[in-house]
């Protein structure tokens, strides 16, 4: 296992520059998911690591390496792809082992290290058949075996998951995640899905547009969003935003949106304009506040989804008509369409974003006061 270090990294395709400055140090051992939306940059970031991309400016290290100039095959990464990439013609066992076939390795080696790294990924019963032959599980089994056998730097995953039904997708995440900290072995990960990057990494990078946005461990990034990007892209479901205006009078500051103005705390340190509250789904609850602090939302229920375990409820706030927010509550609630009660959202649970959507520090004993009036 090795380090790997991207540093000032930038790749322009013709006038489209599709990664941009790109900094970063993956710890030997480390497991770090590159996330964001379609087309932000992250299998552009990877590919370059693995050499199969050119780099405009900036340059790659793996270990004390650096390697921005050296052919993929050169750099010793494994790289699992979305498509897994198996040869078709060859048997499991033979694209297990093909890059140590291609090292002239001996076929009894060979033989060994295929039976292990099989066995590892319970597919040993399946080295005989062909790719076709295979279900999409057992695929991206073979594609994580071949890169086992190799004993690489790091392992590289492109979306590795994404052809699996979810059922499968959430066997594979844990597998995965095990086996990269049996194994030590140092690697990035690319996913556009938040679900996957928050429990499988150690350290998340956040894309978006090229850039990084932020980078931080997942419950770290989830608590202590630096904008109001990262705060919406994880979690589900999303953060509920509430847009409106910050209003300062002396030391009062108070929040506008819809007909209903809430009073903050003083010492908030945000200009008067347009600003952002967020609230995440888990932490409303479908009871008025009990703790001073603590902000209640009196509203009618518009929407309820069971899904079991928990429920998730969509309510209008009365005095806010078309704006609904999400609460993810417990299953054994009995709440239906249509029912008028008061949820709340502890103090400490709110978030704030200026105009340009960046968090706005607020104090735990700066958070937010009772107050919920509707404007007259
Ligand atoms: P996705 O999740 O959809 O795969 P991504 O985050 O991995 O997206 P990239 O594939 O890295 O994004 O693409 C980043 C940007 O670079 C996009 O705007 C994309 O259109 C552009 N791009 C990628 N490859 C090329 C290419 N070969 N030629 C021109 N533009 C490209």
């Amino acid at each position: 296992m090795a380090k790997l270090i991207f540093e000032d990294v930038t790749k322009c395709f013709n006038d489209v520059v599709a990664v941009d400055r790109f900094n970063l140090t993956i710890a030997e051992g480390e497991f770090v998911a590159l996330v964001g939306p379609s087309g932000c940059g992250k299998t552009t970031s990877l590919r370059m690591l693995a050499g199969l991309e050119s780099i405009s400016s900036g340059a790659v290290h793996v270990g004390d390496k650096d390697v921005t100039r050296l052919a993929a095959r050169d750099r010793n990464l494994a790289m699992v792809f979305q498509s897994y990439a198996l040869y078709p013609h060859l048997t499991a066992a033979e694209n297990i082992g093909f890059s140590l076939t291609l090292k002239k390795m001996l076929k009894a080696e060979i033989a060994t290290r295929v039976h292990q790294a099989a066995n590892r990924m319970g597919i040993a019963h399946l080295l005989h058949r062909r790719p076709r032959e295979l279900s999409g599980g057992q695929r991206q089994r073979v594609a994580v075996a071949r890169c086992i056998v190799r004993e690489p730097a790091a392992f590289l995953f492109d979306e590795p998951l994404s052809n699996l039904d979810a059922k499968l997708r959430g066997t594979a995440r844990i597998e995965i995640t095990r086996l990269q900290k049996a194994l030590g072995i140092t690697t990035l990960y690319v996913t556009h899905d938040q679900v996957e990057a928050m429990t499988m990494a150690d350290r998340i990078v956040i894309m978006e547009g090229g850039r990084i946005r932020q980078i931080g461990a997942p419950m770290d990034l989830y608590h202590n969003p630096c904008d109001l990007f990262v705060a919406t892209f994880l979690g589900s479901p999303a953060m509920n935003v509430l847009t409106g205006t910050l209003g300062r009078d002396g030391h009062r500051v108070s929040f506008t949106t819809g007909g209903v103005t809430l009073q903050l705390l003083e010492g908030i340190d945000c200009p008067a304009g347009p600003a952002t509250l967020g609230l995440r789904p888990e932490r409303i609850r479908a009871e008025p506040a009990h703790a001073a602090g603590d902000l209640t939302l009196p509203a009618s229920v518009v929407h309820v989804e069971r899904l079991g375990a928990e429920t998730l409820v969509q309510f209008e706030v009365t005095g806010m008509p078309g704006l609904e927010l999400t609460a993810r509550l417990s299953g054994t609630l009995a709440l239906a369409r249509g029912d008028r009660r008061a949820f709340s959202v502890p103090a400490e649970a709110l978030y704030l974003f200026d105009a340009e959507g960046r968090s706005v520090p607020v104090r735990r004993a700066q958070r937010f006061i009772p107050a919920f009036s509707e404007a007259v």
